[in-house]
C-alpha cells in the first residue's frame, strides 16, 4: 500500500514543496493539514499534484480544540498514520506587541510548538499501531535557533532562559509572553519555538524511539528565502534577503530543492536513524548536524516537555 504521511501547513513553501515531490512518487498519499481549505486545495492544484494523492484537512495550530478535532476527523477517516510532518510555522519578525493563540499563548510559540507538541503526542498512538516498515516523526528545526551557528548569533538571539514566562502560561498578563520572561520579541519568539522543536524531537526519540521503533528527527532544509515566512517582513528585506542568501551565505535553497530535502526524511531509507538533525551540504547530501549546547540540553528538554504537557492539557 501507499504510505500515508500528514504534512501540517502544506499548503506553501517548504510543505506544499515536500507534498508535492512525495505526491510524485506515487508511494504517498499526503494528508495536507491546513488552516486554509482553500488556499491548501488551490496550492495542490497549481502543484499539478494528481487528486488520488492527496486530500486536505483542516487543521489551525492556534487552537488546541482544533488540533484534537484534526486527529478526531483524520481517526474517522480510516486511513492509518505512517509519517507526521509538524512542519507548519509563523515568523512575525516586525511585531512590535504580540498576538495570541485561542488557548491564549503567545502565537508564535502557540503555533509553532505548543500546537505541534499536542499533535504529536495525540498522533504518536497512531503512529504505534501503523504496520507501515517505517514510521516517523519529523519537526521541522532551524539554524536561526542553534547558537553554534553564525546565522544563529544575528541578534536577538534564541534562548529559553529558565522557562519562567511558559512555565507562567506565555499569556502576557500573569506572566511575560516570552519564553525567557524578557520584553516581547517577534524574531526571538520564532528562535525560541524553533528551540523548542529541537528540544521536543529528541525528547520524543529518548522517551519513545526504544519501545517504539518510530523514527524522530529534525532538519534544517538550507535557507528558502523565497517563501510565505518572510511575508510579515519589511519589503526591503523581502527585497534583498534572497540574493543576499544566493550570492554571500552561499544557503540558498530553492523551494523544490528544500521539498526533496524533507521528502528524504519522510521515505529515504538511508535517513532512517532516530534522534537526528538532519542538513545538507553545498552538493546536497545529507549529513548528521550538531546542535547548539541549549537546543541539546537534555535537563531543558524535559522541563520544557512537563511544562508544555500542562499548557496543552495533557498532564
Ligand atoms: P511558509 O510561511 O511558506 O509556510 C508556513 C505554513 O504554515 C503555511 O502553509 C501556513 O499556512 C502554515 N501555518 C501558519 N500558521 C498556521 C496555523 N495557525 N495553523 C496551521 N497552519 C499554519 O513558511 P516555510 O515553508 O518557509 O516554513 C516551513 C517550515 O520550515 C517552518 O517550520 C520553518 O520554521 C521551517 N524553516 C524555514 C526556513 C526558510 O528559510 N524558509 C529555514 C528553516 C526552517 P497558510 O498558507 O494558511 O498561511
Amino acid at each position: 500500500r501507499k504510505g500515508v504521511v500528514v504534512i501540517t501547513g502544506a499548503s506553501s513553501g517548504l510543505g506544499l514543496a515536500a507534498a508535492k515531490a512525495l505526491a510524485e512518487t506515487e508511494k504517498w498519499h499526503v494528508v495536507m493539514a491546513c488552516r486554509d481549505f482553500l488556499k491548501a486545495e488551490k496550492a495542490a492544484q497549481s502543484a499539478g499534484m494528481a487528486k488520488e494523492n492527496y486530500s486536505i484537512m483542516h487543521l489551525d495550530l492556534a487552537s488546541l480544540d482544533s488540533v484534537r478535532q484534526f486527529v478526531h476527523a483524520f481517526r474517522q477517516s480510516g486511513r492509518p498514520l505512517d509519517v507526521l510532518v509538524c512542519n507548519a510555522a509563523i515568523y512575525r519578525p516586525t511585531a512590535r506587541t504580540p498576538t495570541y493563540t485561542a488557548d491564549g499563548y503567545e502565537m508564535s510559540v502557540g503555533v509553532n510548538h505548543l500546537g505541534h507538541f499536542l499533535l504529536a503526542n495525540m498522533l504518536l498512538e497512531d503512529l504505534k499501531k501503523s504496520d507501515y516498515p517505517s514510521r516517523r516523526l519529523i519537526i521541522l528545526g532551524s539554524i536561526t535557533g542553534n547558537t553554534n551557528t553564525l546565522a544563529g548569533n544575528v541578534p536577538p538571539k534564541a534562548g529559553l532562559g529558565d522557562l519562567r514566562g511558559l512555565a507562567g502560561g506565555l499569556d502576557g498578563r500573569n506572566s511575560s509572553a516570552m519564553i525567557d520572561g524578557g520584553a516581547f520579541d517577534g524574531a526571538k519568539a520564532y528562535k525560541d519555538s524553533k528551540i523548542c522543536n529541537m528540544l521536543t524531537m529528541q525528547e520524543l526519540h529518548r522517551r519513545f524511539h526504544e519501545d517504539t521503533g518510530i523514527t524522530f528527527a529534525s532538519l534544517y532544509p538550507g535557507c528558502i528565502a523565497t517563501t510565505g515566512l518572510f511575508r510579515e517582513h519589511i519589503p526591503l528585506f523581502r527585497l534583498l534577503f534572497p540574493p543576499f542568501q544566493k550570492f554571500i551565505t552561499k544557503g540558498f535553497v530553492s523551494e523544490d530543492e528544500s521539498g526533496q530535502r524533507l521528502a528524504q526524511v519522510v521515505g529515504d531509507p538511508s535517513l532512517l536513524k532516530s534522534g537526528v538533525y538532519w542538513s545538507w551540504n553545498n552538493n546536497s547530501a545529507s549529513f548528521e548536524n550538531q546542535l547548539s549546547e541549549e537546543a541539546s540540553d537534555a535537563v531543558k528538554a524535559q522541563k520544557l516537555w512537563e511544562i508544555s504537557e500542562k499548557l496543552v492539557g495533557l498532564a
